[in-house]
């Protein structure tokens, strides 16, 4: 079974407008410079194994408090036994969001058409070429998933939404805006603030994020062009 590294009991900002718990989950095949988890990407080994039975045991006791479910990462669809955590939290009645960075469709699409996932925030992370999109995750990429994954979400078959990280000198607002034409979702589209606190690349330490109400303009800005 999965090796859930991190339960988070009680969270306000991770599903907007539910209350939910959310489970760490080891592993990504990206490396985006900007990645604030990459201690749980490269050396999960560092934080112990919650079992997931006393997570279960701790979820059913906060029934009363939490909507459901986060499961994050990593990227949780590397682990092939996903669907069977999902069916165990969901048999327990409560609903499930998944956080992915869509490179796996086939496992996205299964849950999605059993309808085991109740809200997929699916991270893009740059204007959908093979240049770019290698540049910002820090590997060659096939696109191909990247793509799939995306017309599985605009199917509508689940709730969703897509989330890009900004990152000031990384990334442009043209990249933006490029992002937003290709993805044409209007307010799915949602921008995230750059955490500088230990990122992937030490370099980006110094990056001082975007001032946040000039993020939202943007935000606002290319959610209105759809
Ligand atoms: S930001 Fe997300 S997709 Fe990128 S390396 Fe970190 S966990 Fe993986």
């Amino acid at each position: 079974m999965i090796e859930i590294k991190g339960f988070l009991e009680i969270s306000f900002s991770d599903w907007q407008g539910k209350i939910c718990s959310v489970l760490f989950l080891p592993r990504c095949n990206f490396r985006c410079p900007y990645c604030h988890n990459h201690s749980l990407i490269f050396h999960p080994e560092q934080y112990a194994t919650i079992p997931l039975e006393d997570i279960l045991v701790r979820l059913c006791s906060s029934r009363n408090w939490i909507d459901g479910v986060c499961l994050t990462g990593g990227e949780p669809t590397l682990h092939t036994d996903l669907p069977l955590l999902v069916r165990k939290i969901k048999r327990r009645g409560f609903l499930v969001k998944l956080d992915t960075n869509g490179s796996n469709p086939l496992m996205l699409e299964n849950l999605v058409e059993r309808g085991e996932v109740d809200f997929v925030s699916m991270d893009v992370k740059a204007p959908l070429t093979p240049f770019s999109y290698s540049r910002y995750i820090g590997l060659a990429v096939n696109l191909k998933p990247i793509l799939d994954s995306i017309e599985i979400l605009k199917r509508r078959k689940v709730e969703y939404e897509f989330r890009m990280t900004v990152v000031p000198g990384l990334h442009s607002e043209e990249d933006i805006r490029t992002l937003a034409k290709h993805l044409r979702v209007g307010q799915r589209f949602i921008l995230q603030n750059f955490n500088p606190e230990n990122p992937l690349d030490p370099s980006l330490r110094n990056v001082v994020p975007y001032d946040s109400k000039a993020l939202k303009k943007i935000e606002k800005e290319v959610q209105e062009m759809m």
